[in-house]
């Protein structure tokens, strides 16, 4: 990709309302752009990026069994008033009219939708159990939009629900959302604590966040130094320096940004929603549901957050919009870009062709992170190039390093 075609609108300085970091990278960087308060604009960087986590998450959800479908954002008050959450969610819920005044609401999430989706199949016990996720965008009238894509009101999500005949069933689920959930956010370079949380507006019996410990998450968690027990103060009657519960030493705060909900629904939809299943013995009995989100938007901003600084950041490996970041210092002859299609074989290669200074290029590389930047400098003529790779600086001949390639 060619850097004069590719739209990186890249910022001086970022708007005084950006309180953190990462909002001001993001903004500073060409990644986002707001429309209105909590709602943005994906500019193609940050939507590569995006478009990289969700690559992650459909590999590992699709290792475990489960199915992509995408259902509608727009939702009917009927299916929400079958499970009684037209009256109970509160103003966060988006509503509107058609133009006959029927009322719909825009997704917050889906439980309703895929209860409805999948109610009239799965009548047997033969049909359980059954897993289907979406990537989608949703809606929630947050009370306070802030911190750019941290708390948006229109947000991507990825949203899983299962259905299973037994408790046991859905509890094997939830152990194996669990660990793929682990392994989604470990390969988006984000480490993350399991705590234990409130069921929420979602309801249930029992339900897991998944947190990036950071000074600008919203949340404050108790967790133990000594082991992995942690929990959400929400959910706590725990305080800080109290002895853990399972005996591993004393609790210690801190602030935590959740990245991926897991809650344990049971029966709360499936009874009032009439999602029943005969079991081998012909009885019939309500289905036991879990549902499982990501927020793939607010994962971008933890990552960034991770990775930032004032200047710019470092992409991870697995998220990176670009292989390679191909800087050449002078002109753009046959040389240049014969090195280009060459890095073109087998990666991605952003060219910064554009008719700039040094001081410039070299600005807007480190504001766009990509971590394995070539700069084709004075010695290019001569065979050699610099290169700096996760911010390691060398020179090296071109010949030897395509040959390595
Ligand atoms: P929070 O406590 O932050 O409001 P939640 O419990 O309401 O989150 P869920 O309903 O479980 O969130 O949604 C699943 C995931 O979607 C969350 O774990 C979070 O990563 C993300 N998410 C929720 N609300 C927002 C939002 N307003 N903006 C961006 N991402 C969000
Ligand atoms: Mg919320």
């Amino acid at each position: 990709m060619k850097q004069s075609l590719y739209y990186i609108p890249t910022l001086k300085e970022a708007p005084k309302d950006a309180e953190v970091k990462s909002h001001r990278l993001m903004l500073r960087a060409g990644l986002i752009r707001q429309t209105a308060a909590g709602i943005y604009t994906y500019l193609p960087l940050g939507y590569q990026v995006i478009k990289n986590i969700e690559a992650i998450i459909r590999e590992e959800l699709e290792a475990i069994g489960a199915s992509e479908l995408l259902m509608p954002a727009l939702q009917p008050k009927s299916l929400w008033d079958e499970s009684g959450r037209w009256a109970d969610y509160g103003p966060e819920l988006m509503r509107l009219k058609d133009r006959k005044d029927r009322e719909f609401c825009l997704g917050p999430t889906h439980e309703e939708v895929i209860t409805e989706v999948v109610r009239d199949i799965i009548t047997s016990y033969k049909k359980l159990p059954v897993a289907l996720y979406q990537i989608q965008t949703k809606y929630r009238d947050e009370m306070r939009p802030r911190f750019g894509l941290m708390r948006g009101r229109e947000f991507i999500m990825k949203d899983l629900y299962t259905f299973s005949a037994t408790e046991a069933g859905m509890n094997a689920w939830y152990e194996m959302v669990k660990e793929a959930y682990s392994r989604i956010f470990k390969r988006c370079g984000l480490s993350t604590k399991i705590v234990a949380s409130n069921t929420g507006e979602i309801g249930g019996i029992e339900a897991h966040e998944f947190m990036v410990m950071s000074e600008v998450g919203e949340d404050t968690i108790l967790y133990s130094k000594s082991s992995d027990y942690g929990i959400n103060i929400e959910a706590s009657d725990q305080k800080e320096g109290d002895m853990a519960p399972d005996g591993s030493g004393p609790l210690f705060t801190g602030k935590g940004i959740e990245v991926g909900n897991i809650f344990k629904i049971g029966t709360k939809y499936s009874i009032p929603m009439n999602a029943y299943y005969q079991d081998q013995a012909g009885e019939k009995k309500p289905v036991q549901m879990a549902s499982y989100g990501i927020g793939i938007s607010r994962t971008l901003m933890a990552v960034v957050e991770e990775h930032a600084t004032e200047d710019g950041l470092i992409w991870p490996e697995s998220l990176t919009p670009f292989d390679y970041h191909l800087i050449p210092l002078n002109e753009v002859d046959d040389a240049v870009m014969e090195v280009y299609h060459k890095l073109k074989e087998n990666a991605r290669v952003l060219l910064d062709d554009r008719d700039e200074r040094p001081g410039v290029k070299f600005k807007d590389a480190a504001l766009i992170g990509i971590p394995k930047r070539i700069i084709l400098g004075r010695d290019f003529k001569d065979g050699r190039i610099e290169t700096e790779f996760y911010g390691e600086k060398s020179t090296q001949s071109l010949e030897g390093f395509l040959a390595s390639l």
